[in-house]
């Protein structure tokens, strides 16, 4: 599966013209990159985009990718978001060359700010955080130099030394690079480079109470892995000069150079660990893995496989230009693979009782259907037929309209696999709700073909009542209402209140398979489906990953 899945995407694009001129012209031998997540939330689609480009392009240059955790904020970081990141990046199919934590620098990035200070190239600074960011100026006006700004080299050494010894509260004091505070790039203004935190690590434990801020960390962590390009999203382009002057004042053992993409924007979806995490801890999601979700441990419970997921990356490529995608280019990546891959069954999940009155009570037979209708590898399976089953309610109307082309009264269809049926009655209960039908069948049609040649339109998909499995399935619609949920200024009202809808009376023509890496199946007309972490033997729960159609680009259409 890895292989399959990481052997995907070979587009060319900017960054891989770039790679090539840097070879070509020997700037660089081994190609080395890194994907860095901080380690504060769950792997999204948008993290995808940057696995695929950073290991891709290791793997296609016959170099190496680094899975950095860019843990250089305490509060945020728990152990339970590093093992999902790790998890996300092996399902998909990549493999990493080192597994490092920024925080495993600390020592030596605590070695290159005293470099930065005796080079009179960084001070510690005493205002307060207010103070600081006044003095800063704004996007209009320039900044001002701060009072503490020409102390003295000794001075910073001392001060910068009693920061590291826990002598002062949170706020106190920070180490500033001293660049220049009327810079029109306001990145570039005297940025903090270490701030006090007395907060536990989960990496470094209580050793520091000052930490690196990310501007300062990111480069020089490149820089100590030898990565070659440091790929990342384009608001980090206005950072991109103050990455360049911490590589060009220090001694460092390599010198990357970071190249700035289009981040993804998907359609109807959220690309924020932040915002995602609010949809968990507010409980309008069952958690970081509901299928709802577009994180990438989401996507599998969903049925995504890696494959749709990697194809997807390939597909929408890597630009420089910030753009939105469509959400029907996820699912046709997603549908593509599927369709390729899925076992065929049938299954009724709203069921309809019918009862074919002239099939002998006591008789049974086997019809044998294809597991695949293009892979004959896939070999076939036996369906039993017995005098009643289930169809999907949805397949009968009582008062149909000329086109309609299921079952209505009087009106004749093809059992799928099976027989002609014709409906003779609808059987109510008091209320007048349809309970079940009385239907008739043309033994002479077995196999769904008559000799009379007479012609059948509608083909339905059914279920022996008899050898059915009990079963739920959870139909996923998008969780979103408006293209653009990262906009709305209240989540809860822009969500979808029928992105979940559960039925929980749904028939299965056989036992499935549970295995840890369940098998997608495709469900006639109903879509694609994958058994849930929560299914079991006796009570299997499905999940629709995706249904066979775009039925929203359909109801757009009709509009
Ligand atoms: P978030 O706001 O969700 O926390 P982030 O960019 O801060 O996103 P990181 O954990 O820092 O998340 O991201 C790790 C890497 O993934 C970074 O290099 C980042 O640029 C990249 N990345 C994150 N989101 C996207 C996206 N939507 N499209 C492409 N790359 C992304
Ligand atoms: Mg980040």
């Amino acid at each position: 599966m890895s292989e399959s899945s990481a052997d995907a995407s070979d587009s060319s694009n900017f960054i891989r013209d770039m790679i090539d001129a840097d070879l070509a012209a020997n700037r660089v031998s081994t190609v080395v990159t890194r994907f860095p997540p901080e380690p504060n939330g769950y792997l999204h689609i948008g993290h995808a985009k940057s696995i695929c480009l950073n290991f891709g392009i290791a793997r296609d240059y016959g170099g190496y990718c680094n899975l950095r955790f860019d843990d250089t904020n305490p509060e945020k970081e728990e152990q339970e978001y590093i093992d999902s990141i790790r998890r996300d990046v092996e399902w998909l199919g990549f493999e990493w060359h080192g597994n490092p934590f920024a925080s495993d620098y600390f020592d030596q990035l605590y070695g290159f700010a005293i470099d930065l200070i005796k080079q009179g190239k960084a001070y510690v600074d005493s205002q307060n955080a207010e103070e600081i960011r006044a003095g800063r100026g704004t996007l209009k006006t320039p900044g001002e130099d701060g009072p503490y700004r020409n102390r003295s080299v000794a001075e910073n050494l001392q001060l910068f030394e009693a920061m590291r010894n826990d002598e002062f509260d949170d706020g106190e004091h920070v180490l500033r690079a001293k660049i220049d505070m009327q810079s029109p790039n306001i990145n570039m203004r005297d940025p903090v480079l270490y701030r006090i935190r007395h907060v536990t690590h989960h990496n470094t434990g209580d050793k520091w109470c000052i930490y690196p801020l990310y501007d300062f960390t990111h480069g020089l962590s490149d820089a100590i892995e030898g990565v070659t390009h440091s790929l990342c999203t384009l608001e980090f382009e206005d950072h991109r000069p103050l990455y360049d002057w911490i590589l060009d004042n220090l001694e460092t053992p390599s010198r990357p150079r970071q190249t700035e993409f289009a981040r993804l924007q998907l359609e109807f979806s959220l690309t924020s660990k932040r915002k995602l995490n609010a949809l968990v801890s507010e409980g309008h999601v069952s958690g970081w893995d509901d299928p709802r979700m577009l994180t990438i441990s989401g996507m599998r419970r969903r049925g995504f496989t890696p494959e749709s997921i990697v194809n997807f990356c390939d597909m929408i490529g890597v630009t420089k230009k910030d753009s939105t995608i469509e959400m029907g280019v996820l699912e046709t990546a997603l549908r593509d693979d599927l369709n390729a891959r899925a076992v065929r069954r049938m299954a009724v999940i709203n069921p309809l009782k019918v009862v074919i009155e002239n099939y002998p009570a006591d008789r049974e037979e086997v019809f044998k259907g294809a597991n695949h209708p293009q892979n004959p590898d896939y070999g076939t399976r036996e369906i039993p037929f017995a005098r009643e089953i289930y169809i999907e309610r949805d397949d009968f109307m009582e008062d149909a309209p000329r086109k309609f082309f299921r079952l209505s009264p009087g009106r004749e269809v093809r059992l799928r696999f099976a027989y002609y049926i014709t409906c003779q009655r609808v059987i109510k209960n008091p209320d007048g709700e349809i309970e079940s039908l009385i239907c008739t069948y043309d033994p002479e049609s077995r196999g769904g073909s008559s000799p009379d040649g007479r012609k059948v339109k509608g083909t339905i998909h059914w279920v022996s009542a008899r050898h059915a499995v009990d079963a739920t399935v959870n139909l996923y619609d998008r969780l979103f209402t408006v293209p653009n949920p990262g906009a709305a200024a209240d989540l809860h009202r822009v969500l979808n209140p029928d992105s979940r809808v559960v039925m929980d009376n749904a028939k299965f023509e056989a036992a499935i398979e549970l295995t840890d890496n369940p098998l997608a199946y495709q469900f006639e007309r109903l879509g694609y489906f994958v058994s849930d972490y929560d299914s079991t033997v006796e009570r299997p729960i499905f999940n629709r990953t995706m249904t066979l159609r775009d039925s929203w680009a359909k109801i757009g259409q009709a509009q």
